[in-house]
């Protein structure tokens, strides 16, 4: 599929991409690391959201910024920067999340170097009244400070749009994640990382239409009965940018069918309510601010003790999954701490698990296989 090679083209070429587009066109590049950046509020300010997914180079320099034990995500988003390899960024945005994200807009402010930086200092609990509004009263913040540093006015008949297009947008990522489990045969796991990487990093306006037509070729290739004969895995995690961890655990008889990753679904998980839009007082920024008090929870925020087991077993049940591969980066609190709980509730349901620890460097492919051929073998 020409379309499918294109996006590839550019998910593995990120920063060529970012450092065209910011020749090409006049829009804004803005670096961000975590899926409660207010997209829609960068995008109806006429900017670009651009994730940031560590560093594939040794990290030097930001060791001088940040303990060894910082996960590696933080440190090579650092090292990229210090190493002037993010040029093309106009600015960053940082919701506070985790420990390790809120101390590296410290040192990312004093040092990136870019025209502008700002926090979104979100609520950790997400289930109560008061944490709604004051999750409306941050989100109302951004958008002011983003006005100001990209000399913009955002009206609220452009958040509007800006809302219905990223719903199109997540539903299209959507669809052809649904393509996918019903028959993982019209694209391979890794094609499919590589659509959803394009998401995060592409100007938004050309990825909608190539995820349309993508998806649009897949559905005439879907079969009514899979022949698929892998063993039907979910992952779970954080960030992955190891596309080849796909490929391994296909060779290894096992095919990631669904994910619960930071970079897979729960970017676009969660749709916004437009059904308030042609009302006079209908406010677009509570909208925004109740799809990320109702969008499924991730292990730095918290919305009730079992939310996340919950969702999981929901996710484990809905496609057919055979066994769940939990994938963190190393020194990764957040999901370290959620892990021992959310494995009982798998053990507890009969659900096969098994634990990845990885860095940005993926241990060698033998190490892997091994460790994957034996869970394929328990399950
Ligand atoms: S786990 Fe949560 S805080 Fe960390 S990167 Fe993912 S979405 Fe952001
Ligand atoms: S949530 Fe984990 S992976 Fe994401 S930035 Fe924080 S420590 Fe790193």
């Amino acid at each position: 599929m020409e379309i499918l090679e294109k996006i590839k083209v550019i998910s593995k070429n990120p920063y060529q991409y970012a450092t065209d587009l910011k020749q090409a066109a006049d829009k804004p590049v803005v670096g961000n690391f975590c899926s409660y950046t207010p997209e829609e509020l960068i995008y109806a300010a006429g900017g670009v959201p651009f994730r940031l997914f560590g560093t594939q180079e040794d990290i030097v320099l930001a060791d001088a910024h940040l303990q060894s034990y910082c996960c590696s995500l933080v440190r090579g988003g650092l090292e990229d920067a210090l190493r002037g390899r993010l040029k093309f960024l106009a600015g960053a945005v940082f919701p506070h999340t985790c420990d390790s994200i809120q101390r590296l807009s410290d040192i990312w402010r004093l040092n990136a170097g870019l025209d502008f930086h700002l926090d979104v200092v979100l609520p950790v609990k997400l289930d109560t009244e008061s944490a709604r509004t004051y999750m409306i009263d941050v989100l109302r913040d951004f958008k002011t400070d983003l006005e100001t540093v990209l000399g913009v006015f955002v009206s609220d008949d452009r958040l509007w749009q800006a809302i219905r297009f990223y719903n199109r947008l997540r539903r299209v990522l959507a669809d052809i994640y649904d393509l996918r489990a019903k028959d993982p045969d019209v694209l391979s796991a890794q094609d499919l990382f590589h659509v959803v990487r394009a998401s995060m990093i592409m100007d938004r306006d050309a990825f909608l239409p190539m995820a349309m037509e993508l998806k649009d070729a897949l559905a005439e290739k879907v079969k009514p009965v899979t022949e698929n004969t892998g063993k039907r895995i979910l992952l779970s995690g954080g960030i992955c940018n190891h596309p080849d961890i796909y490929g391994i655990l296909e060779a290894s008889g096992g095919e990631v069918v669904w994910d619960d990753l930071c970079t897979g679904t729960r970017y676009f998980e969660g749709f916004i309510d437009e059904n308030n839009e042609n009302d006079e007082t209908a406010d677009p920024v509570a909208a925004i601010a109740r799809r990320y008090m109702s969008r499924v929870v991730c292990p730095a925020k918290h919305l009730g003790t079992t939310a996340r087991g919950e969702n999981l077993l929901q996710l484990v049940k809905a496609h057919d999954v055979a066994g769940v591969v939990f994938l963190f980066l190393k020194f990764c609190d957040p999901h370290g701490f959620d892990y021992p709980y959310l494995k009982k509730y798998l053990d507890d349901a009969g659900v096969p698990s098994l634990l990845m620890e990885v860095e940005a460097q993926l241990p060698s492919e033998g190490q892997l296989k091994t460790r994957f051929e034996t869970f394929m073998d328990m399950i």
